[in-house]
């Protein structure tokens, strides 16, 4: 098992108080738990606003499993951008013999790695990576270009903390937007306006800020500078337990990495670029735990309203 980060005094005592309410469900694995009705219900209702604040999008939904196959996780750099994030599928493949010699070392707790082999899958890192191999498998995109509704779909990040807003397993609602560059530029600022809206209007301090995503090593150093730079990516900050501000949301244009890696073009032969946002269902829902107390009978009315909590 790797190195366990431990959050704050603040964000052990508000993972403490989740799991003593019931709303989070410890599973013994940092980062991994099951959740309570009430949790439930917000994160849900977090979802659904999403879901109405993309009406005039009109977005094509599309749904995929937490899985990905391995190869279009290779194709796109993740495992250079970010190695210590990656969550790859093993499976028993052996005979008689080899199932004995698992079954020995798992008996006791220990290393079996040595007894599984590779398979084709990976776990999903990001919601938005299963969509840009299956748009570009239709062939070049009309003038629009798409607008993609994913849902809120499992994703898996290998970052075990003691942080409750740092999960491994966890729901990120994302909508991507592949398009010509200019388009696709202007759909994510004005999602990132709005989403700053919605947010506030929960009640929740939030705060936009650029950044750069958590690139590996040295060269990863560089890389976040340049994102920096070039203002690729957004995130909504908000306090979640402690003063430390969590990224809550992210807008991230990816100028033509997706693009030019699964080979998408407009039907004129120019370039398409690709954007994605992502609200973190978990971290919205702890934000808003702690903004507005555990208990959801205490909740504004207004709030309760938006997130169709009722009774
Ligand atoms: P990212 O692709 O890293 O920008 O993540 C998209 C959103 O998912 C972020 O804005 C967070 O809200 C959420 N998120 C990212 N990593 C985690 C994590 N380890 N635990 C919970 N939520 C996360
Ligand atoms: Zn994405």
């Amino acid at each position: 098992m790797g190195a366990v980060r431990e959050g704050s005094a603040e964000q052990r005592a508000y993972l403490d108080a989740l799991v003593e309410r019931g709303l989070l469900v410890p599973s013994g694995v940092p980062g991994v738990y099951g959740r309570g009705a009430d949790f439930e219900a917000v994160r849900l209702g977090v979802d659904a606003l999403v879901t109405r604040a993309a009406v005039d999008d009109d977005a094509e939904q599309l749904r995929f499993p937490p899985v990905l196959p391995r190869r279009q996780l290779e194709a796109t750099g993740y495992l250079k951008s970010f190695p210590h994030l990656a969550g790859a599928i093993f499976a028993f493949e052996g005979g008689d013999a080899q199932a004995l010699a698992l079954h020995d070392a798992a008996s006791r707790h220990e290393d079996w790695s040595g007894h599984v082999d590779q398979s084709e899958l990976v776990l999903t890192p990001a919601a938005c990576y299963p969509v840009y191999p299956a748009i570009a498998r239709r062939g070049p995109l009309a003038p629009a270009g798409v607008t993609v509704d994913v849902g809120g779909g499992y994703v898996f990040r290998h970052e075990p903390s003691t942080d409750p807003a740092r999960l491994q397993m966890f729901h990120m609602r994302e909508l991507i937007r592949i398009a010509e560059p200019e388009t696709v530029a202007a759909w994510r600022d004005a999602w990132r306006d709005r989403a700053v809206e919605l947010l506030r209007s929960l009640g929740l301090a939030a705060e936009l800020d650029v950044a750069a995503d958590p690139f590996f090593g040295r060269g990863g150093r560089m890389l976040a500078r340049s994102q920096r730079q070039q203002e690729l990516k957004f995130e909504i900050l908000a306090a979640v337990a402690g003063p430390e501000p969590t990224a809550i949301a992210s807008f991230n244009y990816h100028q033509d990495h997706f693009s030019s890696t699964f080979e998408i073009a407009m039907e004129d032969g120019s370039a398409a670029h690709t954007a994605c946002l992502g609200f973190g269902l978990e971290r919205v829902t702890l934000a808003l735990l702690a903004t507005h107390g555990l208990e959801l009978d205490g909740w504004p009315d207004g709030v309760r309203a938006d997130l169709g909590l009722h009774g």
